[in-house]
């Protein structure tokens, strides 16, 4: 087992990073402002510069008009996107896990008139599982609910952080389907095109000083045709799971690569700053800064890679995917942090990418679920295997 970048995908990978470092990196604070004209103009610069280069939609399949890397090519690729917030849009990477549920579970109809768009990055996709009213991250507490009447599906409720709503071409909505049934048997997974009567943004929400596009949409009387159906009645919470599997390993290797690049600030800054007669890197307690950071950016990679190795031999790798999401986010918060620290006033300026890091770092210690109900779900599971007599071996993981 080898946790090196395979020869197979280093040419590829690279190319991404050029791509990343020197065409991104110097949009990324002009791209922050998404209703600025210019902002949007310049994606769409970079979007087709990917797509001539041959950098575009490199992980979909290639039936649904992708590149069709392999899995494990494609999560190493992911590690130097995950370099800049802008690039998974500008290499067209962003729609993999919406693509892939319209494949799978979509009524032909829909298939047809959003799979090549979204593939293309014509249209935007957006998911809408959490509430403001209720703790979501125990989704059975959902309240919007979707009623058939005839031929049409009747929704109402509220979702909020429902991120890209504005500018989405249509909305995944989980909702209550189901009333006499176990409460993970409930719920259904519907489109909802975002120009359908009684759908309306209430508000893009202001976010840590920044409006990211994480909106509040109230859904009164929106009708639907019964085939916007994705997959089952009642399977919302299997096709959830589905989608966030392996889009977990991606956003791990993400994380690994936004703490790369502070960790590549934070001792080039160590390197070169002076402070009370000596640079900061020979300071020891910035010193331990930087070990921190190694130690937990290389262990986070481990693991990451590791979980990634077991779901490509067809493990749910559960147990793995907990941990990562958990660690991994924690580890590019700590990393993120050190490297702000380093950099003193700086640090919390937009003269440096850090400031930006820093909020996505705090996100994703809560989105696709918070730190706390990864932790239970995971110890429990492990707790499981030993009242089953089975024990957890680590040699055998
Ligand atoms: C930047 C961002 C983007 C997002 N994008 C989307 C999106 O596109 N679509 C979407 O549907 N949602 C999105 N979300 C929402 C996200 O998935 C939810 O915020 C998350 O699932 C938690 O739900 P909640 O906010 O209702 O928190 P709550 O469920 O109210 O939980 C609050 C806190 O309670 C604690 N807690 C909860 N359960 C337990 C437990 N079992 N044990 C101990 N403590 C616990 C945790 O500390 C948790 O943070 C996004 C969130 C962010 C921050």
């Amino acid at each position: 087992m080898s946790f090196e970048v395979p020869e197979s995908v280093r040419e590829i990978r690279d190319r991404v990073k050029r791509f990343v470092e020197e065409r991104c990196y110097p949009v990324e604070p002009l791209v922050e402002d998404r209703d600025d004209p210019k902002a949007r103009e310049a994606l769409r610069e970079l979007m087709n510069s990917a797509k001539a280069e041959g950098l575009w939609a490199l992980g979909h399949p290639l039936e649904i008009g992708g590149q069709g890397l392999p899995f494990l090519d494609y999560v190493y690729v992911n590690e130097v996107v995950g370099r800049s917030g802008v690039a998974m849009v500008a290499l067209g990477t962003h729609s993999l896990q919406d693509s892939i549920m319209l494949h799978e579970f979509a009524d032909v109809e829909w298939r047809d008139k959003y799979l090549k768009p979204l593939v293309d990055g014509d249209v935007f996709p957006s998911f809408a599982m959490t509430e403001p009213d209720v703790a979501s991250s125990d989704p059975t507490q959902l309240q919007t609910r979707a009623k058939l009447d005839g031929d049409t599906w009747v929704i109402n409720g509220r979702k909020w952080f429902t991120s890209g709503a504005d500018r989405a071409a249509y909305t995944t909505v989980m909702c209550r389907t189901e009333e006499d049934v176990a409460a993970h048997d409930a719920f259904s997974m519907i489109i909802v095109p975002t120009n359908t009567p009684g759908y309306n943004i209430l508000r893009d929400v202001r976010v840590m000083g920044h409006y990211g596009g994480h909106c509040e949409v109230q859904y009164d009387d929106v009708r639907v045709p019964k085939k916007n159906l994705l997959g089952p009645r009642g399977g919302g919470f299997k096709i959830a799971q589905r989608r966030l599997g392996p889009g977990r390993i991606f956003h791990c290797m993400r994380w690994l690569g936004q703490a790369q690049r502070a960790f590549d600030l934070m001792c080039e800054r160590a390197n070169s700053r002076v402070a009370f007669g000596k640079t900061l890197g020979q300071h020891q307690q910035i010193q331990k800064f930087v070990f921190d950071s190694l130690c937990e950016i290389q262990a986070s990679r481990l693991l990451t890679l590791s979980a990634a190795q077991k779901i490509d031999r067809g493990d749910e790798a559960r147990v793995e995917i907990g941990m990562i999401k958990v660690f991994g986010a924690q580890m590019l918060h700590n990393v993120i942090d050190r490297a702000i620290q380093v950099f003193g006033a700086k640090g919390v300026t937009e003269d440096t990418p850090l400031e930006r890091m820093y909020r996505h770092a705090r996100f994703a210690r809560i989105y696709d679920g918070p730190d706390e109900v990864h932790i239970t779900t995971t110890a429990r599971r492990v707790l499981s295997a030993y009242k089953r007599g089975d024990g957890w071996d680590f040699g055998a993981h």
